[in-house]
This record gives structure tokens, C-alpha cells and sequence, in this order.
């Protein structure tokens, strides 16, 4: 049995291909790699009753990612997560039927492990011995504890700023870790200069070709969970749009195996913050690539990135889904953080808040129509994050008692 129908790499710029054995990065145009798979002799043998009998994680998927040998499989049970019917948010922005995909529930609290999960098991099978990564926190994080399980060395470059959570997960995990006094890409080139010195993988974001893969399974559990039947927006906070870019191309490769129907693609909506929006601006000014934001700054770490090297791509995607891009301000998200806690009791990431506020606007703008059905992706744990809220809880001592300021 064949455990992966992975054929080769192309260029989405230039069309040149790559094989899947050696260690790829970059095509030599400066554009990423896409992995291209054969899809005519998977379709004779893979289809969805298969995934009854198969475990609830990522690896369900196994013919469509990349990973050749199941040795090679660098796994603590991602995937699958929780899609979780949000009514009383929704009877509060008037979209009945809103959901949250919880990517909270996943190891290191991250989406970033499904991304590690596929990136690092592939690294594993072509020979890797030692990576490095710039990082907003979340993805050194879980690229270091995936790597620490697969005997992998790394390097991470994160900006002091970081959630320092993720600092932790990387020193606990044993790999060596760089704090830059600057942003993403100050970190970036830092690791770029240490590649070249040191001969490493630049497992940077979409320098591999594989992350993506990994984070194409959100796009193909939505699908699964919706029974085949595609909702009609997916929300998604977008920094360096792997996720976005992923999901999109999960939606085309079901559609190629006839799983789903394609003539009804999610629109998928970029969401970014105020703080830092270079999508949304070329989206608006109707450009194919992005400007670097100056000046980035949000509290949503995870989509602070001023130039994303998938621009391009994730601007595509939003077109060809007749999707949109859109920033909201912090003080909003941090507002619907709250309220999604009091009204829901899910404690989620800022980046989530951000697309949950996005839902918000895009309903009052009547872009979202009351009937239609909504996917918020919840990109990661609230508890990562513990400065979104401020407590001011009254210290008691053991003999007080408590006097309440309110009447039953
Ligand atoms: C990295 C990250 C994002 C952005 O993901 P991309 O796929 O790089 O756009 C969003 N939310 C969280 C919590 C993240 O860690
Ligand atoms: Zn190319």
C-alpha cells in the first residue's frame, strides 16, 4: 500500500519542478515550492468512507501529504480539532450559524504544530539534521519540541517581544534559542546569515515546502466535519498566510478527487490588525503582492509580519474565492476576546479574537449574510497569552469574608 501520493515540487512563478527526496527550499526564481501530488492513481484508491476507520488526527490524510514512510512520522496525536458551534456569540452578531475551529486544542497550544507535524516528519525522511527558524514565538515553539522528538537539532531566532511562553517551550525542548531586539524579519535575517555559515535547513516559513502541507489539513478537517459540505466563509488570521494558503489549496485538492463541490469555494477572508495589515492593503489598492508595513505592531503576535514571502499566494486565494481581506483594531479584539469568553467560555488566542471581530464587521457590513454558514478558525490557546487580560481581584485573608456588591 502506498502511504503518500506525493509526486514532485513545482514553482507557482515559474513552473520549474523538484524532486521530493533531497533537501528543497526555495526555487532558484526566489518563489516557494507547492507540492504537487498524483492525483489521478490516489483518487483509485482513496476516499472518504477510508477515514471511518482511521485515528482522529492529521495523519488520517496520510495520501495526500508528503511524507513517503510511516517510520518517518514525527507525531503526538495533532489534528481534529474541536469545531464548535459559537451560538450566543453568534445570537450576538446575528450569524446564527457561527463556528469555531479550536486550534487551542492541539500540542504546544498552537496551530503551528500541524505545520511542524508534516515539516519536520518530511526534514526527518530527507536527511535533516539541524534547522533553523525566525519566529513570532508560536512556531519555534512547536518546530522545537517536534524536532527534540525527532532527534533534529534546532536554531530559533524570536523577537524579544515574543509570547514568552513560547521562549520556554524552545529552552525546554533543548534547542538554541536567540532573542533579536527587532521584528520577525529582523529574526529572519539572522537565521538566513546562519544558514549560510552553517550549512542548516532554513525551515523558515515557506523556505520548506512542507509546513504548508501540514497546515492544509485544517482545510481538509473542515471539509470532513461539514460532512463534505463546505461552509460558506472561513475566517482566518493572517500573518505569513501559510494556514490561508493551505486551506485553500486543501479545498482544490478535494475538489480534484471529487469529494467535494467545487463550484462553491468558502470565501476565505484574510483578517490582520490595524497594526500591521500589508495584505489588506494590497488587496484594497487591487495589487498581486504586498508592500512591507512599516512600523508593525499588534498584540496578536502571531500575525504581526510586515512582508510575507507567500503574498502573492494568499492574495490569489482571497480572489479566487471571491473572499476578501480586512484589519480590525486591537482595542476591538482584546473588547471580543471578552466577549467570547463571558458569552462562550472558550479563552482564545488574540489572532482568533481578531477574526472573531472580522466576522463581526463583515456581518454589520452585510458582507456575511445572516444565513450563511461561518468558520472562525481559533488559531491558538488564550492561555498562551496571559496579558490579554488585566485582573484586579480583591486579596483576602484567610479569615475574611466575602462581601458581595450586588444582590441575587
Ligand atoms: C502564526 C500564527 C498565525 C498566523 O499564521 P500564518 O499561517 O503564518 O498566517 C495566527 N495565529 C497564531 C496563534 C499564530 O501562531
Ligand atoms: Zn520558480
Amino acid at each position: 500500500m502506498t502511504y503518500s501520493y506525493v509526486s514532485h515540487l513545482y514553482c507557482p512563478k515559474c513552473n520549474n519542478t523538484y524532486n521530493v527526496v533531497e533537501k528543497n527550499q526555495l526555487c532558484s526564481c526566489g518563489s516557494p515550492l507547492l507540492v504537487s501530488y498524483n492525483m489521478e492513481e490516489m483518487k483509485k484508491v482513496f476516499y472518504p468512507e477510508l477515514l471511518r476507520e482511521r485515528e482522529p488526527n492529521l495523519w488520517r490524510y496520510h495520501e495526500m501529504l508528503p511524507v513517503q514512510s510511516i517510520e518517518n512520522v514525527v507525531s503526538m496525536g495533532e489534528g481534529m480539532t474541536p469545531m464548535v458551534l459559537m451560538s450566543s456569540l453568534g445570537e450576538d452578531m446575528d450569524i446564527p450559524n457561527l463556528y469555531m475551529k479550536d486550534e487551542g486544542l492541539i500540542p504546544t497550544g498552537s496551530f503551528k504544530s500541524r505545520g511542524a507535524a508534516v515539516g519536520v516528519s518530511k526534514a526527518k525522511e530527507v536527511g535533516v539534521e539541524e534547522l533553523a527558524m525566525p519566529t513570532n514565538g508560536n512556531a519555534g515553539a512547536a518546530w522545537s519540541l517536534y524536532s527534540a522528538r525527532a532527534r533534529i537539532k534546532s536554531t530559533i531566532v524570536m523577537p524579544t517581544d515574543a509570547p514568552e511562553i513560547t521562549r520556554k517551550e524552545c529552552v525546554a525542548a533543548g534547542a538554541n534559542l536567540y532573542l533579536v531586539d527587532g521584528l520577525i524579519g529582523d529574526a529572519g535575517k539572522i537565521v538566513a546569515q546562519a544558514v549560510k555559515d552553517y550549512d542548516l535547513f532554513d525551515a523558515s516559513t515557506l523556505k520548506e515546502p512542507y509546513r504548508i502541507e501540514g497546515k492544509k489539513t485544517m482545510g481538509l478537517e473542515i471539509a470532513e466535519q461539514f460532512g463534505w459540505e463546505l461552509p460558506d466563509v472561513i475566517l482566518y488570521p493572517t500573518g505569513g498566510g501559510v494556514g490561508l494558503i493551505g486551506i485553500f489549496k486543501a479545498l482544490q485538492e478535494l475538489k480534484e478527487l471529487g469529494w467535494i463541490n467545487g463550484e462553491k469555494m468558502p470565501r476565505l477572508v484574510a483578517v490582520q490588525s490595524d497594526g500591521c495589515a500589508p495584505i489588506v492593503k494590497a488587496w484594497q489598492e487591487g495589487k498581486t503582492n504586498a508592500e512591507p508595513w512599516q512600523d508593525a505592531s499588534t498584540i496578536a503576535f502571531g500575525i504581526n509580519v510586515s512582508k510575507a514571502i507567500g503574498d502573492f499566494l494568499i492574495l490569489d486565494a482571497i480572489r479566487q474565492t471571491d473572499g476578501c481581506a480586512i484589519s480590525v483594531s486591537d482595542e476591538m479584539l482584546l473588547d471580543e476576546l471578552r466577549t467570547i469568553s463571558t458569552k462562550e467560555g472558550t479563552f482564545v488566542c488574540p489572532e482568533g479574537a481578531a477574526a472573531f471581530v472580522a466576522a463581526r464587521k463583515l456581518r454589520e457590513s452585510k458582507w456575511i449574510k445572516q444565513d450563511e454558514r461561518v468558520v472562525v478558525l481559533n488559531t491558538g490557546a488564550g492561555i498562551k497569552y496571559p496579558n490579554t487580560v488585566e485582573v484586579d481581584a480583591p486579596i483576602l485573608q484567610p479569615k475574611d469574608r466575602i462581601v458581595k456588591d450586588y444582590v441575587k
